[in-house]
This record gives structure tokens, sequence and C-alpha cells, in this order.
């Protein structure tokens, strides 16, 4: 994803400064939002060498250096041994920024290989098999947090993945228990706009290591859904915004899981819903108007 900077230097060192300071503000509201960073955490950062976790990485550094409560951080990067991976890059980076970081070596590209047929993506398996080794790295780490970098666009991506295809209404939370019940993940970009960390990393030149270096193509469906969003975008800006608003809005008396309302039970009350449906109010005041008598009696 390019990225147009100001032609300006003077402008572009505004832009920039801005852009710093919105991530770090993005990052500190999701943190305080979900309370994902607690004083005395130890912070397990996942680093692959792509542009969304060299942001993160670089803004809980900013954060935590005027964070009011102390936490640690530990780099964490793992070498799955795909031919051409360039091992020295993440070491040399992370030691040149001072960072604690462990580098852990797992060839899951030769079981992926083997396991999944030629032509068939394996991003699938290569993701698990990676999750896994970072669970248990963690646990040597002594790790009270695993932080992730999937941001605003992979969570909106995943909730049309899951509408379009898996019939669930159901998205990447900002903070979960893993699926081993060990640790707790949390995801610190939650808020952050994919093309703000391109700008960024493009900005603070991030040595970025291509998520492709096995060959393989990505998940289609994902492309696909993240080409809608993106056009969506250009179309209707601010529509992903609303959609990300929408996620931490739920009213599940006006959806249709029996697990999570009470439909069944459902009874009068007798005064109107305080968050009710507007459009009786409306024609409430519409009646009151133009129609002399309301048809609904004030509370
Ligand atoms: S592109 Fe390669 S390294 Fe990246 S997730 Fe897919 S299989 Fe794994």
């Amino acid at each position: 994803m390019r990225v147009a900077r100001h032609p300006d230097p003077r402008k572009r060192v505004t832009e920039e400064n801005k852009l710093a300071k919105r991530l770090r503000r993005q990052v500190g509201g999701a943190i305080a939002d979900f309370n994902l960073i607690e004083a005395g955490d130890r912070v397990m950062v996942c680093v692959s060498g792509g542009k969304d976790s060299y942001g993160l990485l670089d803004t809980l550094l900013a954060l935590r250096a005027k964070a009011p409560v102390e936490f640690d951080l530990v780099a964490v990067n793992l070498d799955q041994k795909q031919p051409g991976y360039p091992e020295q890059l993440l070491p040399e980076y992370l030691a040149a920024r001072g960072v604690a970081y462990r580098i852990v070596e797992q060839d899951t590209y030769t079981v992926v290989k083997r396991v999944i047929p030629e032509g068939k993506t394996m991003c699938g398996l290569c993701s698990r098999l990676r999750r896994g080794a970072l669970y248990r790295v963690a646990g040597e780490l002594g790790a009270s947090k695993i932080a992730l970098a999937h941001h605003r666009d992979d969570i909106l991506a995943t909730f049309f993945l899951n509408l379009f295809y898996g019939g669930k209404l159901k998205s990447m939370p900002a903070k979960l228990v893993s699926d081993n019940g060990r640790h707790v993940v949390i995801r610190p970009l939650a808020y952050v706009r994919e093309d703000d960390l391109a700008a960024y990393a493009e900005m603070r030149g991030f040595p970025i290591i291509p998520c492709s270096l096995c060959g393989t193509q990505k998940n289609l469906q994902r492309q696909v859904v993240g080409a809608m969003l993106r056009e969506w975008e250009k179309r209707h800006p601010g529509r992903s915004e609303s959609i990300l608003r929408a996620l931490s809005n739920v009213r599940p008396s006006h959806l249709m899981d029996r697990r999570l309302f009470d439909f069944v039970g459902l009874k009068p009350t007798t005064r109107p819903a305080a968050a009710g449906d507007r459009a009786l109010h409306t024609l409430r005041a519409l009646d009151a108007g133009e129609l002399g008598e309301p048809l609904f009696a004030e509370e």
C-alpha cells in the first residue's frame, strides 16, 4: 500500500507528527477502553516484520515512555524458516532500538509444505502453527499479555467474513483469553486504520519483511472483503468507522439470538423504552402537532 506524502518537507513533518500522535491516541484509547495493559504487565509483542507489527511495537514503546504505570515489553519474532527469510534483519533492528527480544526458530514452513497439497493456500495452517509456537513462548517468557498487530480493517474484514461465510456475528475482539485458556491476547491497534499504519511504516522507514516469502496466496476471500471495504470507504467516507462503532453498540433485543435475549418470555412493560425506536417518538410528535388528540398518552 503506497502512501502519498506531502512534497513540502515542512508540511510533511507536520503531517507525520500528526500521524504519530493519532496512532498514540488511538492505541492509548483502546488500552484504556478495554484495560489492555495494567501496571506490572509483561507484554509480549509479536513482531512479524510487517508494517503493522512494527507500528504496534513503535507506538507501545512511545506510550510506555510516558505511561503513568510501569510495564515491560518484549518483542518476539518467529523465524518459520521460509526460504530467503532475512534472519538477521529483525535482531539487528530490535537490538538497535534497545528492545528486549526473543527470536524463536521453528520450521513450520516444511510442515505446512508437507501437509497442504500443492496449489492450496497454506496461510490457515501456517497461522495456527505460529499461534501455538507463540503461546508456548509466552509461557516461557512469563508474559502476562500477548499483543497482536491486527488493526481496525482486519477486525472489519473478519466481521464480514464471519457474516458472509460463517453465519455468525463475530469478529476479532480487542481482548480475549487464548484458546488454551492460559494467556490474555490483546489487540492495541483495534482503532487504527491500515492506511495509517502503511503511512507510518513508510515515514519511520521500518525494514519490512513481506509475508509472502513462501510464495503462497493470501486468503482470497479476505482479499475480496478487504477490497469491498476499501471501495465502500472511497464512495462513502466514514463508513468503516461507523461499522466499527456498531461493533461496540450491540442491541441483542434487536437481533435474533434467543440465547442473548429472552424473546420467548417478552411481555409489555407499559412504559416506553429509554432507547426505544425513535420513529415512535417522531410519530408521537407529529401526531400531537397535526392531529390534535395524541395517539399515545404522555408518560
Ligand atoms: S504468506 Fe506464508 S508465511 Fe505468511 S501466513 Fe501465508 S503461509 Fe504463512
